[in-house]
């Protein structure tokens, strides 16, 4: 029979997928010895049955009254025993972490009777009658339904009544009276009673967490995050324990290590007499974590002790929840933390230094989206004068943008193409779609690991939180910070490295990491972040089996691509070559009436080829050059079709002939007008219709492979042809450049040999490359054009036009134009590499669409057996690290 629950005690780290990140990690501190309120898991199996048929799983009601009455037994008092209630919390924990999306319940168990045993059992009424008053709050809400604001209206209008500044002003008579008037406003809006049954509370308070999963804000996040949408929340109910006893209780989060730079040691928040929610929801300021040293050194002592067993067994930062409830220490969650980019390599580096972690581990535990976002420049403080305020360094990077002051605004301005910076007080969930569209988040209130900060991080976003000093006005859209108010669009920039807020654009600077790769650098401030960077450089240099080659049309960004590590060049787009003030050339070449006029055309390029292709072979030099002959179609050398028509027309209209330039090039124009240019006239194609044309462009290479060669040079030049469908085209192409380099071999003495290739980017392609191997003498994979071949997504319209919406009803998870999809895409590449090595043993392939920067495509073509990827020269090191990261 199918277990739906599962014991503390019963569950290890091991079983995530059916316990749930918290229930599993829960198992696990209850496995080491530490002081975890004892409690069970129901697991997202039940879930999953739940969400897919809407009804209690067959038996599952069962094994939790088996498993409550073990806890019962253990705690010698019931749930809701009316003279001293045992008391649960009900939680959600997903397979991920997915901070505050889903539901919690707390102090399940209470009702009018045993809040008095509550009352009594604490000796506190105060206490007992806040506690019921949080759990019908929440389960009105959560379980039955009841907007969550009508709540906090009935609140204000009671605290307004008695005078009160906040909640605290509330006596335990108010509370009383207060649950009283939400237990009719739930009869009022659901016709039914708040339920007083213990087992029935705890019963629907699991189901409510199960409903939870598919929230809205719960869908968005996991959209965001990549999480799969079927996987399901595991529910874990667990004794309370109370930090909101008196000034010897409190609840904290805290970290192993410094989750924004990895440095070491206990860092974290603590907040006195409060519950483990007011701390992550920001509600109050926090203190730091070692003043906790101070309020209570045994409880500090112990938490610290136990942190280090923690990082230990986990060997990684780990972030834990905890509370003291007069003076007894309960650690009520931990986790793998999350981390920026900077302490992810930073903590990885000083694991393997610490002999927690081999190189290789630590190698797993970088990435190269988080190396990425080391690249990215920082503002330059030095000339922009005192920040407006400054916070908490929450999530590092630098972000300018117009202050926004709500979620719904900078989604809005965020769509018209503006960029925001988000201003609240606090973030909740339901800040998300804000804060997927802003550039940055700036909260006056909460910690480092209020929720802005743990979502912002997550995200890889910038953030600054508790900026005490700015007074956030969502309501009139400002705030004001000294003497300065500051209005809704006002441009910030936001530093969250520094935890600082500047008014108007700061300017950038490079990054310490960017510096590196451009020079070799290490020294400097962030001298210890490049160092770490540096040494997995080399250790995925050492261990990846796939070739990094990048996409340059220019020697200068040949040369960038070398420094940052580019093993040549996987795909020089000749066309880039052809535009700006060389467009005339090309136009009297398409316009050309005689072999005469062309040939003279042609002659006029063919020195500026010559001269692009002999820088980028100086340095690329010793390197191999993949140069592509032209690929798009040549009406997009010629003037736009309408406005030479419209040109013309208003010629006629006032009584003036039109050149006759003019006239020729609308007829070529016209002519040559294509309705889906994309599976038009280019390509191969050109080259085998536009006479001249190939036999110029290599010539351009073979004679600068010869000037190279005369200048004591070692250039590798590769000729690659582009969209292929069948062996023929590459067959009469190929001939033509065999033809022009023993042409130029014997002008010049100087014997020129370029291995032939093609790309491979149309499935015809992919689906012959057995054929067409017997011609190629490699290959590379256009995945651009053979996503959009083989899914019929026109590259340049498809996402604007509706990706959004596919993204939202979950057809991919990821545009396919990002990361491949191996399923369609992915089984072509397949078909080829195998088909196309069964043909030519020696192939060589690679590929050149932008999925060869894209971590998750590396790990596929690693996989498909690829010799190499290329990607453009910012993305070469993200791709080093990832094929060595691939080949673990
Ligand atoms: C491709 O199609 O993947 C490719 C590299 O060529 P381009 O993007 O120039 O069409
Ligand atoms: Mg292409």
């Amino acid at each position: 029979m199918v277990r739906y629950v599962y014991a503390f005690t019963e569950g290890g780290r091991d079983m995530a997928e059916l316990l749930g990140g918290k229930g599993a990690n829960l198992a696990e501190m209850t496995r080491m010895g530490l002081p975890v309120p004892p409690g069970f898991t129901v697991t997202t199996e039940a879930c999953r049955v739940f969400l897919a048929t809407g009804a209690e799983p067959d038996g599952l009601s069962q094994e939790i009254s088996e498993h409550l009455t073990a806890l019962e037994e253990a705690a010698g008092r019931r749930l809701g025993q009316p003279d001293d209630p045992l008391l649960l919390s009900v939680r959600s924990g997903a397979r991920f972490s997915m901070p505050g999306m889903m539901e919690t319940i707390l102090d399940v168990g209470l009702n009018d009777a045993s809040v008095q045993g509550l009352a009594k059992s604490s000796g506190n009424e105060r206490f007992a009658w806040d506690s019921y008053r949080r759990l019908v709050q929440m389960f009105g809400s959560t379980v039955m339904g009841v907007d969550g604001a009508l709540f906090e209206d009935v609140m204000t209008r009671l605290k307004q009544d008695r005078g009160a500044a906040d909640d605290l002003g509330l006596d335990a008579g108010d509370l009383a009276e207060l649950v009283e008037a939400y237990k009719e406003l739930i009869h009022q809006h659901t016709g039914d009673h708040f339920p007083q049954l213990p087992a029935e509370q705890l019963r629907r308070a699991v189901l409510a967490v199960f409903s939870s999963w598919n929230v809205e804000r719960a869908r968005l996040y996991r959209r965001r995050e990549h999480i799969p949408d079927d996987l399901g929340t595991a529910v874990n109910v667990q004794t309370m324990v109370f930090g909101n006893l008196g000034p010897d209780s409190g609840s904290g989060v805290a970290f192993t290590r410094d989750p924004a730079t990895g440095r070491p040691g206990l860092y974290g928040d603590y907040l006195p007499n409060a519950q483990g929610e007011d701390v992550v929801a920001g509600i109050r300021n926090t203190v730091p974590l070692a003043e906790l040293e101070r309020l209570d050194p045994t409880s500090y002592n112990e938490l610290r002790a136990h942190m280090r067993a923690l990082e230990e067994h986990y060997r990684d930062l780990c972030d834990i929840e905890f509370t003291i409830e007069r003076g007894r220490l309960w650690m009520l969650q931990t986790r793998v933390g999350k981390r920026t980019a900077e302490a992810a390599f930073a903590i990885a580096a000083e694991l393997v230094d610490e002999g927690l972690i081999d190189a290789d581990e630590g190698l797993r535990r970088v990435g190269g989206e988080g190396l990425a976002r080391l690249m990215f420049p920082r503002f330059d403080t030095s000339g922009i004068g005192e920040p407006l305020a400054r916070g908490i360094p929450a999530s590092p990077g630098a972000a300018v943008g117009a202050a926004v002051f709500d979620s719904a605004e900078a989604v809005r301005r965020a769509a018209a193409g503006e960029k925001v910076v988000l201003v609240r007080q606090e973030t909740t969930p339901d800040d998300l779609p804000g804060m997927v569209a802003a550039q940055a988040v700036l909260t006056s209130r909460g910690g480092k690991t209020s929720h802005a900060a743990v979502v912002a991080r997550g995200m890889g976003k910038v953030c600054v939180c508790g900026a005490e000093e700015i007074d956030v006005d969502p309501r009139r859209r400002r705030f004001m910070v000294g003497g300065t108010v500051v209005e809704e669009g006002a441009v910030l920039s936001v530093d969250g490295s520094a935890g600082a807020v500047y008014a108007g654009a700061a300017p950038l600077v490079d990054s310490a990491v960017m510096r590196y790769f451009e020079t070799g650098d290490r020294s400097g401030p962030s001298a210890e972040l490049v160092e770490a960077v540096a040494r997995f450089m080399e250790r995925a240099d050492g261990v990846r089996r796939l070739g990094v080659r990048a996409n340059a049309d220019t020697p200068e960004d040949a040369a960038r691509a070398r420094r940052f590590g580019a093993e040549g060049i996987g795909l020089c787009r000749t066309e880039h070559m052809f535009l700006g003030e060389r467009r005339p050339l090309v136009e009297a070449m398409i316009l050309a009436r005689t072999d005469a006029e062309r040939d003279r055309a042609l002659a006029r390029l063919l020195p500026l080829q010559r001269q692009d292709f002999t820088g980028i072979l100086e340095a690329m030099d010793g390197l191999p050059v993949t140069i592509r002959l032209l690929d798009p179609p040549l009406h997009e050398f010629l003037p736009d079709r309408t406005e030479l028509a419209v040109r013309l027309a208003a010629a006629q209209a006032r009584g003036t002939e039109p050149s006759a330039h003019d006239r020729e090039l609308l007829d070529a124009v016209n002519r040559m007008h294509e309705e889906n240019p994309m599976l038009g006239l280019r390509g191969v194609r050109l080259g085998l219709v536009a006479p001249g044309l190939v036999a110029m462009q290599v010539r351009a290479v073979a004679e600068a492979v010869v000037e190279r060669r005369r200048a004591g040079g070692d250039p590798r030049a590769e000729i690659m042809v582009p969209l292929i469908d069948t062996v023929e085209e590459l067959r009469l192409v190929g001939e033509e450049v065999r033809r022009v380099l023993a042409e130029v071999s014997e002008e010049s003495g100087v014997v020129v040999e370029c291995p032939v290739g093609t790309m491979i980017e149309l499935p015809r392609a992919a689906l012959t490359a057995g054929r067409i191997a017997e011609e190629a003498e490699f290959f590379s994979f256009g995945t651009n054009d053979l996503t959009q071949t083989t899914w019929g997504f026109s590259r340049d319209d498809v996402e604007a036009a509706f990706f959004s919406a596919y993204l939202d009803k979950g057809v991919f998870k990821v545009s396919p134009f990002e990361t491949i999809d191996r399923e369609g895409v992915g089984r072509l590449v397949g078909i080829a590499v195998a088909e196309g090595r069964a043909a030519r043993p020696d192939l060589k392939i690679g590929v050149c669409g932008e999925h060869g920067g894209d971590p998750e495509s590396v790990h596929f073509f690693h996989t498909a057996g690829l010799d190499y990827v290329s990607c453009s020269p910012f993305r070469v090191p993200v791709a080093r690290l990832e094929a060595g990261r691939a080949a673990l």
